[in-house]
Formats: structure tokens, sequence, C-alpha cells
């Protein structure tokens, strides 16, 4: 099968590695070639990784890397069966990036989004039978899920076409309705931001939080530490959409969350979260 993947960031260049490593012929699209190239260069380092590892023979690594073509526009797109757009969350450039798609009639149009709506983005499409949405998690080639949210326009045919593809890739699909943050995020985020709840209400340290959910509830991490590594930003975005399209008060996020983000405080990747990332160890603040 011949992949288009458009968007060469985290997600899309996942996407693309696990979708070669399957067979695929992959097309690696962004906003320019030199980006699209350096998404296939960040595969690259991984597969490198892998081969160094001894998890991976050095021929099946080139033979993926030789199966994924970078370009800077959708042009080789026209000829693919699937494409999945991993572009920037955004609604109003989803939309443009499919308006401006020539596509065969045949194919099958994916959105990795993780909060815009799947029926609303299929109807800007010329073919919201054969749109839906196909949420990856982060990172691709590690997280054994991906959802499918089919819209209220998405075909028989496309669900069961998108569930083949996921087969192929080894992974395990689900089926979420297109609601707010899906499944996965709707019941996690939450479960995140009470955790931000109980410690800015002095129910417990960071270190306790994160320990108790552990070794109480068997999570292989702590909710403050999976957090950190979500981006404070990002759970903070994504409460805020399911408060808004719910009108639920349930979803309200931590005042510590927000707070830590008006710091600036973004988790991992600003340096300062819960814990202090700076050292060697990440050391809890709280
Ligand atoms: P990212 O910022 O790493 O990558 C986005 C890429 O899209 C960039 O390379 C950018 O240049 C490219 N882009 C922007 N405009 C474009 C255009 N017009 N045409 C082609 N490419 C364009 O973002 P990401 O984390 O990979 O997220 C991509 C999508 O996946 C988003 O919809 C996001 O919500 C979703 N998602 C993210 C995660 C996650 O954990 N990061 C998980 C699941 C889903």
């Amino acid at each position: 099968m011949k992949v288009g993947v458009i968007g060469s960031g985290m997600m899309g260049a996942g996407i693309a590695q696990v979708s070669a490593a399957a067979g695929h012929q992959v097309v690696l699209t962004d906003v320019a070639l030199d980006r699209a190239e350096k998404g296939k260069a960040g595969i690259e380092k991984l597969l490198a990784r892998q081969v160094a590892k001894g998890t991976l023979e050095e021929a099946a690594a080139a033979a993926t890397l030789a199966r994924i073509s970078p370009a800077g526009d959708t042009a080789g797109l026209a000829d693919a069966d699937f494409v999945i757009e991993a572009a920037t969350e955004n609604e109003g450039l989803k939309q443009k990036i499919f308006a401006g798609l020539t596509l065969a009639p045949h194919a099958l149009l994916a959105t990795n989004t993780s909060s815009i709506s799947i029926t609303m983005l299929g109807a800007s499409t010329d073919r919201p039978d054969r749109f839906l949405g196909l949420h990856f998690f982060n990172p691709v080639p590690v997280m054994q899920l991906v959802e499918i949210i089919p819209g209220l326009a998405t075909s028989d045919a496309t669900r069961a076409a998108a569930r083949d593809y996921i087969g192929t890739l080894g992974k395990t699909a689900i089926v979420s309705e297109d609601s707010p943050s899906f499944i996965v995020n709707r019941v996690l985020c939450p479960m995140l931001n009470e955790a931000i709840f109980a410690l800015g209400e002095g129910v417990g340290s960071v270190v306790d939080i994160d320990t108790g959910l552990r070794l109480g509830a068997n999570h292989p991490m702590g909710p403050l530490t999976l957090a950190d590594f979500v981006g404070l930003d990002t759970l903070l975005a994504i409460m805020h959409v399911m408060q808004k399209a719910s009108g639920d008060p349930k979803y309200r996020p931590a005042p510590l969350l927000t707070k830590y983000v008006e710091a600036g405080w973004y988790g991992r990747k600003s340096g300062r979260g819960f814990y202090d990332y700076s050292g060697e160890k990440p050391v809890p603040t709280r």
C-alpha cells in the first residue's frame, strides 16, 4: 500500500516509521522539503539506535528507510491509498491542507488530531465517507494503541479498511465515538488533573501522590510524572476543550495547573514542572 503522511513532526515521523517498517511505501510531506528530510533524519537516528542495541537488523533498518520519500509538497500523494494528516493542531490549518489535496478517488484520508471534531473536519474534505480519525499515541513506534474515530459520515468500509491498516502495523485498534478527547484522554486527563487538585490542596506531596498511584493502582508512572511528560500546557489545553465542549464543571482545570502554565513551568520540555529536570535526576518540587 502507498501511505501518505502530512506533517513530519513528532507524530508524523512516527507514523511514517511504523508504516514503512510494516512494508508500506511512504511519502512524508511537510511545508518544505528540508522539514520532511529532518523528519526522515530523526527516523534514521531512532533506527540506528535500535540496530546498535541489537533489537533490529541493519538490513531491516535500511529497508525501512528506503521506503520513506520526503517531500516539500503534496503532489506525491496523488496515487496514495491511505493519507494521514499529522500537522500542527489547528482547525483552520488542517482544513486548508485538506482543501489543497488532490487524491485518487479510492484514497482514504485520516487525521491524527487529538481534539478537533472528526465530523467537522470530514465535512471540509471532498470525501467525508472516506474520512476518519486515527489517533496514534506518542511515541508512535512504542505505543501499542490506535483509536479509530469515525465521523458521522464515515462509511463502514472506511472503518474496516482503517482497522486492516492498523493490523498491518501490529498495533491494537479501539473505536471511539467522535466525542471530545475520545476515550483515552477523556479518562486519563481528568485523572492527571485530579492529582494536581490533590497536590494543590495539600492532600499529599509530589512523591506521595506519584508513589500512591504507582504502587496502589499499579500505574507504571505516577500521574504528576506523566503530566510533566505530556506537557502541562497541553494538559491545560485539553481540559479547556473538554470543559468548553461539555459545559460540565467537572472538567475545570486544577488552579495549580493553570498557575504552573502561567509561570512557564510546562514540565519536562521546559525543565521544570512538578519535578525539576535541571540536574541528572528529576527532583520533586513540592
Ligand atoms: P509537531 O509540532 O511535532 O509537528 C507538526 C508538523 O506539522 C511540523 O513538522 C510542521 O512543520 C508541520 N506542518 C505545519 N503546517 C503544515 C502544512 N500546512 N502542511 C504540512 N505540514 C505542516 O506536532 P505533533 O506533536 O507531531 O502533532 C501533530 C498532530 O498529532 C496534532 O494534530 C496533534 O494534536 C496530534 N497528536 C499529538 C500527540 C502528541 O503527543 N504530541 C499525540 C496524539 C496526537
